[in-house]
């Protein structure tokens, strides 16, 4: 199985707009970061992780032609705000249509089809997404091409929830701010564990460093990466010095092989 990182920034992205601080100036690529989202590709199934607005730049990085399945953590745009460029998958073999299967909770779902209502309307006009949209049982494993899907329940904040997802030994868990230990425990015994944390600094709905360092210090993974991270995270270059040992910042383009 490997993971792409796609995008490793938080909702608003690093560089930041307007911003003059020494990581959103740093000329280091690991120091860019997109929306975050990630790639999941197992056997000759592709699997991204949220379509953000940077998904069209994302899909144009990894040179793919198609993919399976998007499966979506939760609502908010950093993480859906891509979603009408799935187009392009739709129609790359006219005439043919291949409609995008995109799988989320009711709750996302439901956000999704009033978001882009256009796609879903009765009488469409030319052109628009083809979307099949899944709504996942937050209980339940469900299966892309073969391939399980473990979803985890975490809390964002007071008012939303979020979707993690485990498939085979690898857990991704990004916009979480608590979790419970019936979840943390179907996260037990994997080999590679992303987690999201903002910055150093606490904040209400997004781990810290040290919250994230607190999850990965129970689960114990072989490798842990950090991921949705801001520019208070500081320059990449200088993170190892910053990190707890064994936990590292993902960053863009950054490509892990998980054995099962
Ligand atoms: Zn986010
Ligand atoms: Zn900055
Ligand atoms: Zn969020």
């Amino acid at each position: 199985m490997k993971l792409t990182f796609l995008g490793t920034g938080t909702s608003q992205g690093v560089p930041l707009i307007g911003c003059r601080c020494e990581v959103c100036c740093s000329e280091d690529k690991r120091d860019k970061r997109l929306r975050t989202s990630a790639m999941v590709e197992v056997n000759d199934c592709r699997i991204i992780i949220d379509a953000g607005p940077d998904f069209r730049q994302q899909m144009l990085r990894t040179g793919v032609r198609s993919i399976d399945a998007i499966i979506l953590t939760h609502e908010h745009k950093d993480h859906t705000g891509g979603i009408d460029d799935v187009r392009a998958f739709n129609f790359v073999d006219y005439p043919i249509i291949r409609p995008s299967h995109i799988y989320a909770t009711p709750h996302t779902a439901a956000c999704v089809r009033k978001d882009f209502d256009y796609a879903f309307a009765e009488n469409k006009y030319r052109g628009v997404p083809v979307i099949e949209l899944h709504e996942i049982d937050i209980d339940k494993p469900f299966s892309i091409k073969g391939v399980e899907i473990i979803p985890i329940h975490g809390h964002h904040s007071d008012r939303f929830e979020v979707t993690g997802y485990r498939i085979g030994k690898l857990a991704y868990l990004t916009d979480f701010k608590k979790i419970e230990q019936s979840e943390i425990n179907k996260l037990m015994g994997v080999d590679t564990l992303v987690v999201n944390a903002l910055r150093f600094k606490p904040h209400d709905s997004h781990f810290s460093v040290a919250e994230a360092a607190q999850l990965i210090e129970q689960v114990k993974p072989r490798k842990a990466y950090l991921t949705h991270l801001s520019h208070e995270i500081g320059l990449h270059t200088t993170s190892p010095e910053r990190l707890p040992k064994g936990i590292e910042l993902a960053y863009d383009t950054l490509e892990i092989e998980i054995n099962d």
